[in-house]
Protein backbone atom coordinates (compact mmCIF):
# COMPACT_ATOMS: atom_id res chain seq x y z
CA UNK A 1 0.00 0.00 0.00
CA UNK A 2 1.27 3.35 -0.29
CA UNK A 3 0.82 4.69 2.38
CA UNK A 4 2.16 8.39 4.02
CA UNK A 5 2.33 10.53 7.01
CA UNK A 6 0.61 13.67 6.08
CA UNK A 7 1.36 16.94 7.45
CA UNK A 8 -1.50 19.78 7.15
CA UNK A 9 -1.00 22.62 8.76
CA UNK A 10 -3.47 23.96 10.99
CA UNK A 11 -5.90 25.25 8.96
CA UNK A 12 -5.69 22.59 6.36
CA UNK A 13 -6.24 20.14 9.40
CA UNK A 14 -9.52 22.03 10.30
CA UNK A 15 -11.26 22.03 6.63
CA UNK A 16 -10.31 18.21 6.38
CA UNK A 17 -12.03 17.64 9.41
CA UNK A 18 -15.02 18.80 8.04
CA UNK A 19 -14.28 16.78 4.89
CA UNK A 20 -14.45 13.67 7.28
CA UNK A 21 -17.24 15.13 9.03
CA UNK A 22 -19.53 15.25 5.54
CA UNK A 23 -18.39 12.14 4.51
CA UNK A 24 -19.11 10.54 7.87
CA UNK A 25 -22.74 12.07 7.86
CA UNK A 26 -23.33 10.75 4.10
CA UNK A 27 -21.86 6.57 4.82
CA UNK A 28 -23.90 6.83 8.24
CA UNK A 29 -27.22 7.80 6.06
CA UNK A 30 -26.82 5.08 3.60
CA UNK A 31 -25.89 2.66 6.30
CA UNK A 32 -29.72 3.67 7.53
CA UNK A 33 -30.94 3.76 4.48
CA UNK A 34 -30.24 0.06 4.00
CA UNK A 35 -31.15 -0.90 7.72
CA UNK A 36 -34.72 -0.27 6.76
CA UNK A 37 -34.45 -2.37 3.85
CA UNK A 38 -36.42 -5.92 4.74
CA UNK A 39 -37.43 -8.46 2.00
CA UNK A 40 -41.34 -7.66 1.62
CA UNK A 41 -39.87 -3.79 1.12
CA UNK A 42 -39.03 -2.40 -2.06
CA UNK A 43 -35.09 -2.47 -2.85
CA UNK A 44 -32.62 -0.32 -1.22
CA UNK A 45 -31.52 2.74 -3.37
CA UNK A 46 -28.43 2.20 -5.25
CA UNK A 47 -25.57 4.06 -5.90
CA UNK A 48 -27.15 6.64 -8.78
CA UNK A 49 -30.30 6.62 -7.03
CA UNK A 50 -28.43 7.67 -3.97
CA UNK A 51 -26.53 10.15 -5.62
CA UNK A 52 -29.70 11.83 -6.45
CA UNK A 53 -31.05 11.78 -3.51
CA UNK A 54 -27.51 14.21 -1.98
CA UNK A 55 -28.09 16.57 -4.79
CA UNK A 56 -31.43 16.80 -3.50
CA UNK A 57 -30.31 16.64 0.39
CA UNK A 58 -27.67 19.22 -0.54
CA UNK A 59 -30.32 21.86 -1.78
CA UNK A 60 -32.64 21.67 1.29
CA UNK A 61 -29.19 21.67 3.72
CA UNK A 62 -27.35 24.23 4.42
CA UNK A 63 -24.42 22.59 6.48
CA UNK A 64 -24.11 19.74 3.57
CA UNK A 65 -24.00 22.09 0.76
CA UNK A 66 -21.42 24.16 2.49
CA UNK A 67 -18.89 20.79 2.14
CA UNK A 68 -17.40 19.59 -1.24
CA UNK A 69 -19.89 17.63 -3.49
CA UNK A 70 -16.94 15.05 -4.37
CA UNK A 71 -16.08 13.97 -1.11
CA UNK A 72 -19.28 13.58 -0.72
CA UNK A 73 -20.33 11.47 -3.44
CA UNK A 74 -17.06 9.37 -3.04
CA UNK A 75 -18.66 8.42 0.39
CA UNK A 76 -21.30 7.49 -1.41
CA UNK A 77 -18.92 5.52 -3.60
CA UNK A 78 -16.83 3.65 -1.15
CA UNK A 79 -20.67 2.54 0.74
CA UNK A 80 -21.86 0.63 -2.59
CA UNK A 81 -18.11 -0.79 -2.99
CA UNK A 82 -18.72 -1.88 0.67
CA UNK A 83 -21.89 -3.38 0.42
CA UNK A 84 -21.09 -5.46 -3.10
CA UNK A 85 -18.08 -6.64 -1.21
CA UNK A 86 -19.65 -7.52 2.05
CA UNK A 87 -19.08 -11.07 1.32
CA UNK A 88 -15.63 -11.45 0.50
CA UNK A 89 -14.17 -8.73 1.88
CA UNK A 90 -13.99 -9.91 5.33
CA UNK A 91 -15.76 -6.66 6.41
CA UNK A 92 -19.41 -7.32 6.89
CA UNK A 93 -22.07 -4.95 6.02
CA UNK A 94 -20.57 -1.58 6.43
CA UNK A 95 -21.47 -0.30 9.82
CA UNK A 96 -21.93 2.97 11.45
CA UNK A 97 -18.97 5.22 11.69
CA UNK A 98 -18.09 7.01 14.59
CA UNK A 99 -17.19 10.25 15.29
CA UNK A 100 -12.79 9.78 16.42
CA UNK A 101 -12.84 6.89 15.73
CA UNK A 102 -13.49 6.13 11.60
CA UNK A 103 -12.12 9.64 10.32
CA UNK A 104 -11.71 9.50 6.89
CA UNK A 105 -12.72 10.77 3.51
CA UNK A 106 -11.60 10.04 0.09
CA UNK A 107 -10.82 12.50 -2.98
CA UNK A 108 -11.49 11.72 -6.60
CA UNK A 109 -8.49 12.93 -8.92
CA UNK A 110 -9.20 16.16 -10.57
CA UNK A 111 -6.73 15.73 -13.82
CA UNK A 112 -8.20 13.99 -16.65
CA UNK A 113 -6.47 12.06 -19.00
CA UNK A 114 -7.05 9.89 -21.79
CA UNK A 115 -7.38 6.02 -21.01
CA UNK A 116 -6.29 3.03 -23.13
CA UNK A 117 -6.71 -0.31 -23.56
CA UNK A 118 -4.17 -2.62 -22.68
CA UNK A 119 -2.28 -3.02 -26.13
CA UNK A 120 -1.98 1.11 -26.61
CA UNK A 121 -5.35 1.91 -28.90
CA UNK A 122 -7.23 4.40 -27.26
CA UNK A 123 -10.44 3.35 -25.47
CA UNK A 124 -13.65 4.92 -26.84
CA UNK A 125 -17.23 5.39 -25.66
CA UNK A 126 -19.03 2.55 -27.39
CA UNK A 127 -22.22 5.39 -28.17
CA UNK A 128 -20.70 8.37 -29.10
CA UNK A 129 -16.93 6.82 -30.13
CA UNK A 130 -15.49 10.36 -28.02
CA UNK A 131 -12.64 9.32 -26.40
CA UNK A 132 -12.64 8.12 -23.00
CA UNK A 133 -11.27 10.00 -19.93
CA UNK A 134 -10.30 8.76 -16.51
CA UNK A 135 -9.33 10.76 -13.46
CA UNK A 136 -5.93 11.01 -12.19
CA UNK A 137 -4.70 12.09 -8.89
CA UNK A 138 -2.36 15.62 -9.23
CA UNK A 139 0.72 15.16 -7.03
CA UNK A 140 4.18 16.60 -7.39
CA UNK A 141 7.13 15.72 -5.83
CA UNK A 142 9.03 18.41 -4.02
CA UNK A 143 12.27 16.95 -3.02
CA UNK A 144 13.41 12.86 -2.12
CA UNK A 145 11.59 13.18 1.43
CA UNK A 146 9.03 15.52 0.65
CA UNK A 147 5.30 15.26 -2.07
CA UNK A 148 2.52 17.37 -1.93
CA UNK A 149 -0.89 16.77 -3.10
CA UNK A 150 -4.11 18.56 -3.85
CA UNK A 151 -7.26 18.13 -1.71
CA UNK A 152 -10.18 20.00 -2.16
CA UNK A 153 -10.60 23.66 -0.13
CA UNK A 154 -6.75 23.09 1.06
CA UNK A 155 -4.80 23.41 -1.43
CA UNK A 156 -1.35 21.89 -1.54
CA UNK A 157 -0.81 19.43 1.42
CA UNK A 158 2.40 17.68 1.91
CA UNK A 159 3.16 14.28 2.90
CA UNK A 160 6.38 12.62 3.83
CA UNK A 161 7.77 9.87 1.31
CA UNK A 162 8.80 7.54 3.57
CA UNK A 163 10.03 4.45 1.09
CA UNK A 164 13.12 4.61 0.29
CA UNK A 165 14.89 3.74 -3.14
CA UNK A 166 12.86 2.62 -6.33
CA UNK A 167 9.69 2.58 -3.91
CA UNK A 168 9.71 6.38 -4.00
CA UNK A 169 8.28 7.34 -6.92
CA UNK A 170 4.52 9.21 -6.97
CA UNK A 171 1.87 6.52 -7.50
CA UNK A 172 -0.42 7.19 -10.16
CA UNK A 173 -3.81 6.68 -8.41
CA UNK A 174 -7.82 7.42 -9.59
CA UNK A 175 -8.24 8.49 -6.44
CA UNK A 176 -6.84 8.58 -2.54
CA UNK A 177 -7.91 8.22 1.28
CA UNK A 178 -7.08 10.63 3.94
CA UNK A 179 -7.48 8.95 7.19
CA UNK A 180 -7.12 10.70 11.09
CA UNK A 181 -6.50 8.79 13.55
CA UNK A 182 -4.47 8.91 17.34
CA UNK A 183 -3.92 12.30 15.94
CA UNK A 184 -1.84 11.77 13.03
CA UNK A 185 -3.06 12.42 9.32
CA UNK A 186 -2.18 9.24 6.72
CA UNK A 187 -2.59 9.40 2.77
CA UNK A 188 -3.03 6.13 1.32
CA UNK A 189 -3.21 5.76 -2.65
CA UNK A 190 -5.48 3.94 -4.60
CA UNK A 191 -3.08 1.52 -6.32
CA UNK A 192 -3.24 -2.52 -7.07
CA UNK A 193 0.08 -3.49 -5.74
CA UNK A 194 1.94 -5.30 -8.78
CA UNK A 195 2.13 -8.89 -8.01
CA UNK A 196 5.87 -9.99 -6.95
CA UNK A 197 6.92 -12.98 -9.53
CA UNK A 198 7.83 -16.19 -8.05
CA UNK A 199 11.60 -17.26 -7.69
CA UNK A 200 10.74 -20.24 -9.38
CA UNK A 201 12.64 -22.61 -6.69
CA UNK A 202 9.76 -24.85 -5.59
CA UNK A 203 9.99 -23.53 -1.94
CA UNK A 204 6.56 -24.54 -0.52
CA UNK A 205 6.49 -22.80 3.43
CA UNK A 206 4.11 -23.18 5.65
CA UNK A 207 3.11 -20.44 8.41
CA UNK A 208 1.45 -21.01 12.02
CA UNK A 209 0.03 -17.75 13.61
CA UNK A 210 0.37 -17.68 17.30
CA UNK A 211 0.54 -15.63 20.22
CA UNK A 212 3.50 -16.20 21.78
CA UNK A 213 5.45 -16.74 18.04
CA UNK A 214 3.45 -14.33 15.44
CA UNK A 215 4.35 -16.39 12.61
CA UNK A 216 6.65 -19.74 12.85
CA UNK A 217 7.84 -20.85 9.53
CA UNK A 218 8.32 -24.56 8.35
CA UNK A 219 11.99 -23.87 7.78
CA UNK A 220 12.37 -23.01 11.66
CA UNK A 221 12.45 -19.42 11.70
CA UNK A 222 10.20 -18.06 14.35
CA UNK A 223 9.35 -14.17 13.30
CA UNK A 224 8.07 -11.73 16.21
CA UNK A 225 5.41 -8.90 15.29
CA UNK A 226 7.34 -5.53 17.14
CA UNK A 227 4.58 -4.89 19.45
CA UNK A 228 5.24 -1.95 22.51
CA UNK A 229 8.52 -2.43 24.79
CA UNK A 230 7.95 -2.69 28.49
CA UNK A 231 8.66 0.47 28.90
CA UNK A 232 6.35 1.99 26.65
CA UNK A 233 3.56 0.04 27.82
CA UNK A 234 4.08 1.34 31.50
CA UNK A 235 3.95 4.33 30.13
CA UNK A 236 0.69 3.98 28.38
CA UNK A 237 -0.59 2.38 31.37
CA UNK A 238 0.86 5.29 33.44
CA UNK A 239 -1.00 8.00 31.09
CA UNK A 240 -3.99 5.93 31.22
CA UNK A 241 -4.07 6.35 35.05
CA UNK A 242 -3.50 9.78 35.24
CA UNK A 243 -6.04 11.07 32.43
CA UNK A 244 -8.87 8.50 34.33
CA UNK A 245 -7.97 10.47 37.54
CA UNK A 246 -7.64 13.93 36.16
CA UNK A 247 -11.23 15.98 36.34
CA UNK A 248 -13.81 16.03 33.98
CA UNK A 249 -13.06 18.12 31.12
CA UNK A 250 -9.58 19.03 32.06
CA UNK A 251 -6.46 20.23 30.24
CA UNK A 252 -4.16 16.95 31.72
CA UNK A 253 -7.27 14.54 31.25
CA UNK A 254 -7.24 15.60 27.59
CA UNK A 255 -3.18 15.36 27.60
CA UNK A 256 -3.02 12.06 29.16
CA UNK A 257 -5.35 10.25 26.40
CA UNK A 258 -3.44 12.20 23.46
CA UNK A 259 -0.10 10.62 25.02
CA UNK A 260 -1.84 7.50 24.62
CA UNK A 261 -3.07 7.54 21.47
CA UNK A 262 0.14 8.63 20.77
CA UNK A 263 1.60 5.44 21.42
CA UNK A 264 -1.14 3.24 20.67
CA UNK A 265 -0.35 4.96 16.88
CA UNK A 266 3.53 3.79 17.19
CA UNK A 267 2.51 0.59 17.92
CA UNK A 268 0.03 0.15 14.88
CA UNK A 269 2.38 2.13 12.71
CA UNK A 270 5.21 -0.73 13.48
CA UNK A 271 2.89 -3.64 13.06
CA UNK A 272 2.06 -2.53 9.71
CA UNK A 273 5.30 -1.70 8.79
CA UNK A 274 6.27 -5.31 9.59
CA UNK A 275 3.27 -6.90 7.87
CA UNK A 276 4.50 -5.13 4.56
CA UNK A 277 8.33 -6.23 5.29
CA UNK A 278 7.14 -9.83 5.90
CA UNK A 279 4.88 -10.59 3.03
CA UNK A 280 7.36 -9.15 0.51
CA UNK A 281 10.06 -11.32 1.98
CA UNK A 282 7.44 -14.00 1.50
CA UNK A 283 6.50 -13.53 -1.66
CA UNK A 284 10.13 -13.17 -2.95
CA UNK A 285 11.34 -16.34 -1.13
CA UNK A 286 8.95 -18.55 -1.43
CA UNK A 287 6.93 -20.50 -4.70
CA UNK A 288 3.90 -21.20 -2.69
CA UNK A 289 2.55 -20.15 0.48
CA UNK A 290 0.51 -21.87 2.94
CA UNK A 291 -1.23 -20.31 6.16
CA UNK A 292 -3.03 -22.35 8.47
CA UNK A 293 -7.26 -21.24 8.39
CA UNK A 294 -8.05 -19.15 11.14
CA UNK A 295 -11.05 -17.21 11.83
CA UNK A 296 -10.23 -14.73 13.62
CA UNK A 297 -13.72 -13.48 14.07
CA UNK A 298 -14.32 -16.10 15.72
CA UNK A 299 -11.80 -16.09 17.90
CA UNK A 300 -11.22 -12.73 19.08
CA UNK A 301 -15.92 -13.16 20.13
CA UNK A 302 -16.21 -11.70 22.91
CA UNK A 303 -16.59 -13.59 26.03
CA UNK A 304 -19.12 -11.67 27.56
CA UNK A 305 -21.89 -13.30 26.62
CA UNK A 306 -25.23 -11.97 28.36
CA UNK A 307 -26.48 -10.98 31.50
CA UNK A 308 -28.72 -14.00 32.06
CA UNK A 309 -25.30 -16.62 31.06
CA UNK A 310 -22.33 -14.55 31.90
CA UNK A 311 -19.31 -15.84 30.34
CA UNK A 312 -16.03 -17.54 31.95
CA UNK A 313 -13.06 -15.57 32.31
CA UNK A 314 -14.49 -12.90 30.40
CA UNK A 315 -10.89 -10.48 31.46
CA UNK A 316 -8.73 -13.18 30.30
CA UNK A 317 -10.49 -13.87 26.96
CA UNK A 318 -10.31 -9.48 26.54
CA UNK A 319 -6.84 -9.99 26.83
CA UNK A 320 -6.23 -12.79 24.51
CA UNK A 321 -8.15 -10.72 22.06
CA UNK A 322 -6.21 -7.91 22.24
CA UNK A 323 -3.09 -10.01 21.84
CA UNK A 324 -4.64 -11.33 18.54
CA UNK A 325 -5.52 -8.02 16.92
CA UNK A 326 -2.41 -6.66 18.23
CA UNK A 327 -0.61 -9.31 16.43
CA UNK A 328 -1.45 -8.55 12.76
CA UNK A 329 -2.49 -12.06 11.79
CA UNK A 330 -5.15 -10.95 9.45
CA UNK A 331 -2.98 -7.98 7.82
CA UNK A 332 -0.51 -10.39 7.17
CA UNK A 333 -2.45 -12.97 5.15
CA UNK A 334 -3.92 -10.02 3.20
CA UNK A 335 -1.25 -8.37 1.87
CA UNK A 336 1.17 -11.97 1.41
CA UNK A 337 -1.96 -12.44 -1.04
CA UNK A 338 -1.29 -9.52 -2.85
CA UNK A 339 1.58 -9.64 -3.61
CA UNK A 340 1.87 -13.24 -4.26
CA UNK A 341 -1.29 -13.63 -6.07
CA UNK A 342 -2.09 -17.10 -6.79
CA UNK A 343 0.24 -18.42 -4.80
CA UNK A 344 -1.47 -18.48 -1.12
CA UNK A 345 -3.37 -20.83 0.09
CA UNK A 346 -5.35 -21.50 3.31
CA UNK A 347 -5.32 -24.73 4.61
CA UNK A 348 -7.74 -26.03 7.20
CA UNK A 349 -5.89 -27.38 9.40
CA UNK A 350 -7.36 -28.84 13.18
CA UNK A 351 -5.19 -30.54 15.20
CA UNK A 352 -2.27 -28.76 13.49
CA UNK A 353 -0.84 -28.19 16.92
CA UNK A 354 -1.06 -31.83 18.75
CA UNK A 355 -0.09 -33.50 15.53
CA UNK A 356 3.42 -35.01 14.84
CA UNK A 357 5.00 -33.65 11.92
CA UNK A 358 7.21 -36.65 11.37
CA UNK A 359 4.58 -39.77 11.58
CA UNK A 360 1.34 -38.09 11.66
CA UNK A 361 0.26 -38.95 15.48
CA UNK A 362 -2.36 -36.96 17.15
CA UNK A 363 -1.38 -37.03 20.81
CA UNK A 364 -2.29 -33.97 22.98
CA UNK A 365 0.57 -35.30 25.53
CA UNK A 366 2.75 -35.13 22.65
CA UNK A 367 2.31 -30.73 23.68
CA UNK A 368 5.10 -30.98 26.20
CA UNK A 369 4.64 -27.21 27.11
CA UNK A 370 3.88 -23.89 25.41
CA UNK A 371 7.17 -24.31 23.57
CA UNK A 372 8.45 -28.52 23.29
CA UNK A 373 6.43 -30.70 20.98
CA UNK A 374 7.81 -33.95 21.59
CA UNK A 375 6.23 -36.99 20.13
CA UNK A 376 4.88 -40.05 22.22
CA UNK A 377 4.70 -42.30 19.37
CA UNK A 378 7.63 -42.07 17.38
CA UNK A 379 10.03 -39.82 19.74
CA UNK A 380 10.33 -36.82 17.21
CA UNK A 381 11.08 -33.28 19.60
CA UNK A 382 11.20 -29.72 17.59
CA UNK A 383 9.29 -26.54 18.57
CA UNK A 384 5.89 -26.51 18.91
CA UNK A 385 5.21 -23.91 16.50
CA UNK A 386 7.87 -25.08 14.09
CA UNK A 387 6.04 -28.70 14.20
CA UNK A 388 2.59 -26.98 13.58
CA UNK A 389 4.20 -25.12 10.87
CA UNK A 390 5.22 -28.08 9.02
CA UNK A 391 1.70 -29.60 9.05
CA UNK A 392 0.64 -26.77 7.41
CA UNK A 393 3.00 -26.87 5.23
CA UNK A 394 2.48 -30.18 4.45
CA UNK A 395 -1.28 -28.68 3.29
CA UNK A 396 -4.16 -31.09 3.14
CA UNK A 397 -2.53 -33.70 1.12
CA UNK A 398 0.37 -34.42 3.73
CA UNK A 399 0.67 -37.22 5.91
CA UNK A 400 -2.90 -38.86 6.68
CA UNK A 401 -4.24 -39.18 9.97
CA UNK A 402 -3.79 -42.85 11.44
CA UNK A 403 -6.46 -44.45 12.40
CA UNK A 404 -6.84 -44.73 16.19
CA UNK A 405 -6.07 -48.64 16.70
CA UNK A 406 -6.10 -50.19 20.16
CA UNK A 407 -2.52 -49.81 20.85
CA UNK A 408 -0.92 -48.04 18.03
CA UNK A 409 0.12 -45.57 20.08
CA UNK A 410 1.37 -47.23 23.20
CA UNK A 411 -0.46 -45.16 25.68
CA UNK A 412 -3.39 -44.53 24.83
CA UNK A 413 -6.84 -45.92 24.25
CA UNK A 414 -9.85 -45.75 21.59
CA UNK A 415 -11.65 -44.27 24.04
CA UNK A 416 -9.43 -41.18 25.21
CA UNK A 417 -11.31 -38.60 22.93
CA UNK A 418 -9.98 -35.50 24.95
CA UNK A 419 -6.14 -36.47 24.09
CA UNK A 420 -6.50 -35.46 20.68
CA UNK A 421 -8.70 -31.87 21.27
CA UNK A 422 -6.63 -29.00 20.35
CA UNK A 423 -5.25 -27.83 24.17
CA UNK A 424 -7.29 -25.41 25.28
CA UNK A 425 -6.53 -21.70 26.06
CA UNK A 426 -4.69 -20.79 29.18
CA UNK A 427 -3.69 -17.67 28.18
CA UNK A 428 -2.19 -16.02 31.72
CA UNK A 429 0.57 -14.50 31.86
CA UNK A 430 0.92 -13.19 28.17
CA UNK A 431 2.97 -9.91 27.82
CA UNK A 432 0.01 -7.07 27.32
CA UNK A 433 -1.27 -4.49 28.89
ZN1 LIG B 1 5.76 -38.90 15.66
Amino acid sequence: MSRFRMYPTREQAEQMLTHCAHARYVWNLAVEQHAHWRRWRKAAPGFAEQCRQLTEARRENEWLAAGNADVQQQALKDFARAKNARFTSGFGEPTWRKKFRHEGFRVIGTDRVPEHHEDGTAKLNAKTSKQVMSRLVVVQKLNRRWAQVKVPGCGWVRFRLSVRGKGAQLPDAKTFRVTFRNGQWHIAFAVIPESIPAPGTGEVIGIDRGVTVTAALSDGRTLNCPQLTVKERAQVRKHQRRAARAEKGSPEKAAGYAKVANLKAREANRRKDWCEKTSTMLARTCDLIRFEKLNIKNMTRSAKRTVDQPGKNVAQKAGLNRGILAQGWGLLRQRTGHKASGRVEDIPAPYTSVRCSACGWIEKKSRKSQADFACISCGFTCNADTNASINVAAGQGGIPRPRRTAGAGGVTTATSRSSAREPQPTWVGIPLF
